[in-house]
């Protein structure tokens, strides 16, 4: 009897070689569940698999096997080309796919995640070099929020009060809370351990979480602000999910930026 089949669009996550030409895909589903497939004949020229790009769109006809399942069609619904023709865009891009590599789950649905994928994809191709940061900031903390771990930005976490807005106490600096949630206000600040961070970088994390992909594609933003919101993203990745990003570490040590 003929194995079954099934149908699945997703976004190539991650390659891995197995044995003489074979490669095993990690990809995020449609229904933003992981799904691991291999690739026979892969690394070998004028294989299918050419059509199967990191950080590309692909809809797939897979065979289920005893252990792994396996790739049969390959069509191509957006190769995010240009991402890949960008060794700024393709470092971004490793930091996006690794996390979502790393939250996925095989049969573990996810109904937001794939959507907000796609587009964060999409506009990382198609943006101007210097927001290719600021997306990427921006996908990492949707996701993260999306896996319950929403952090607070503009209001402290333990009394509600608004805190980036708060024009009474304009400190450069704020508070911020990693492991309870948030930043948290001058009178909370001694109930908690937090960590200072500059009152604008707050700010452009709250905006890049709060925002569209179109506006954030469209909001000029300094270099060090989006790398100092990456590496508020590192921290609380490795706080609440319990990883360290190797891309992200990459792009904090690459001089390409
Ligand atoms: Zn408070």
């Amino acid at each position: 009897m003929a194995s079954p089949t099934y149908r699945c669009r997703g976004i190539v996550l991650k390659k891995t070689k197995l044995g003489e030409s074979d490669l095993i895909l990690a990809l995020l589903a449609e229904n933003g569940a992981q799904v691991r497939a291999v690739a026979k004949g892969a690394r070998k020229p004028g294989s299918f698999a050419a059509r199967l790009e990191l950080y590309s769109c692909v809809d797939l006809l897979i065979v289920q096997g005893k252990s792994l399942d396996i790739i049969k069609e390959v069509r191509i619904v957006n190769s995010n080309e240009n991402i890949r023709t960008s060794l700024e865009r393709t470092t971004c891009a490793s930091v996006m796919a690794e996390l979502l590599e790393k939250v996925t789950h095989v049969g573990l649905e996810h109904d937001r995640l794939f959507p907000l994928s796609q587009k964060a994809f999409e506009c990382l191709g198609q943006c101007t070099p210097d927001q290719v940061i600021a997306v990427m900031d921006a996908h990492v903390l949707k996701v993260i929020s999306l896996c319950g771990f929403k952090p607070t930005f503009d209001s402290c976490v333990l009394c509600g009060l608004p805190v980036l807005s708060d024009e009474v106490h304009n400190q450069p600096f704020c508070d911020l809370a990693i492991l309870d949630g948030g930043v948290v206000c001058s009178s909370c600040v001694a109930e908690v351990e937090s960590i200072h961070v500059s009152r604008v970088t707050l700010q452009w994390c709250h905006y890049l979480l709060m925002s569209t992909f179109e506006q954030i594609a469209d909001t000029p933003i300094d270099q060090a602000e989006a790398f100092a919101v990456a590496r508020v993203c590192q921290s609380w990745i490795l706080t609440h999910i319990g990883i360290k990003l190797k891309a992200l570490n990459f792009l904090f040590t690459t001089q390409i930026f």
